[in-house]
């Protein structure tokens, strides 16, 4: 692959383009001789995964850095080349077979802020979900509100949601813009938080309405596995125009959400210089702004999503974040392979890679098994009150390392 940008070196380059924003501190990558915007996508080809810009007419080409040759295969490496990426990356060929991948994971949750449209935070007031309501009934936050997501639960945009049907029968949808920080933001204040901006995506809040209202608190309805649909890819910040974004969500065809980023209660500084008064924004973290209006717990009765419903999340220039709703999946999500009493699991995304246990395992009556937790009362001398008052109960000392 780095030999497949290196001949096409001499063909393309990359030019600044003007920004949108006069601040902003990430260049748009245009590569002369494409048309249109750039957008940055993962896809797991079969040498590996790499980076696509890809045009308006959906073609991807292989983004390499210009000085090696070598193909980038994680967006953090473009958003860590930080205002001098322009000049140290290419585009190489285009692209061929492959699985679209989430345009990025970051190292860390995804921050959430939740009732960030009134008009959302209205219907989720009425809803009846909502355990979390503020004391004026109108829910109405005086503050952003924010949870987590795991990156663990990243899907892309193409992949199938799993609805846990075991555990939830409220599944819902919430269609947000996703903001990719390119720079480590610490205590920045709101006029400088979009200098700390790199890009922004698609995400799909994916919830569990009655795990949310159940437990309290949003993180356990809202981290369920496979329950933050991004993508399709992500744009570079130059490219839209954060305070004037149209963003839609579409079920099955049916307009659910359609609001523009004009009607955030907190806007994206805002949010930034919250959560960065405190806690440490690093590049390539990820903040799903809120939802809208729309969702299925809006309507009465509630539109929950289930098996074969399709959520389409859709904004200009940011594509539409497609995802499927599939059966649920089974337990441990192992299933038979070739017939065989062997069961696979694949997981994550990214070059394969095979772990088999249990081969060559001794028969049972020769397992050793680890000693079980030591009573407390092994942890004291004879001398020890404790030990004293209940003789007999002191065990021998265990292994070293175990827990006194
Ligand atoms: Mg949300």
């Amino acid at each position: 692959m780095g030999d497949q940008c290196a001949r096409n070196r001499a063909l393309t380059s990359w030019k600044r383009e003007p920004s949108l924003t006069d601040k902003n501190p990430f260049p748009i990558l245009v590569p002369i001789g494409l048309v249109g915007a750039v957008r940055f996508a993962r896809i797991h080809i079969k040498g590996g995964v790499r980076v696509y810009a890809v045009d308006e007419h959906g073609t991807g080409r292989e983004v390499c850095f210009t000085d090696t040759g070598v193909p980038v295969s994680d967006l953090r490496q473009i958003i860590d080349a930080g205002p001098e990426a322009a000049a140290r990356l290419e585009i190489g060929g285009t692209a061929v077979d492959g699985r679209l991948l989430a345009p990025h994971i970051p190292a860390r949750n995804i921050f959430c802020v939740g009732r960030n449209y009134s008009e959302h935070a209205q219907e989720f007031a009425r809803s009846g979900f909502d355990a979390t309501g503020s004391p004026d009934g109108q829910h109405m936050p005086e503050h952003p509100v924010v949870f987590t997501k795991p990156a663990a639960s990243v899907i892309a945009s193409g992949d199938v949601v799993d609805p846990h049907t075991d555990i939830t029968s409220a599944l819902d949808h919430e269609g947000e813009i996703g903001v990719i920080i390119g720079r480590r933001a610490s205590k920045v204040s709101r006029d400088e938080a979009m200098d700390h901006v790199w890009g922004y995506t698609l995400i799909n809040d994916v919830t569990a309405r009655d795990l949310q209202r159940d437990h309290k608190q949003w993180f356990i309805g809202k981290s369920l596995d496979t329950f933050c649909p991004m993508g399709p890819w992500a744009v570079t910040a130059d490219e839209i125009d954060i305070h004037d974004l149209r963003l839609q969500t579409r079920v099955n065809g049916e307009l659910r959400q359609d609001t523009n980023t004009s009607q955030l209660i907190f806007d994206v500084a805002t949010i930034i210089e919250t959560l960065s008064a405190g806690v440490t924004l690093e590049p390539g973290g990820v903040i799903a702004t809120g939802t809208p209006v729309g969702v299925g717990i809006g309507f009465d009765p509630p539109k929950y999503l289930t098996t074969g419903d399709q959520v389409v999340v859709s904004a200009p220039g940011l594509g539409e974040l497609t995802n499927i709703i599939g059966p649920a999946a089974g337990r441990d999500r192992l299933r038979p392979a070739a017939g065989a009493e062997l069961f696979v699991e694949k997981s994550g995304q990214g070059s394969p890679v095979v772990l088999i246990h249990g081969l060559g395992a001794p028969p049972p009556s020769t397992i050793r098994r680890p000693p079980p937790w030591p009573s407390i009362t092994r942890c004291c001398a004879t001398t020890c009150p404790a030990t004293a008052a209940h003789p007999g109960t002191a065990r021998p000392a265990s292994p070293a390392g175990s827990r006194s």
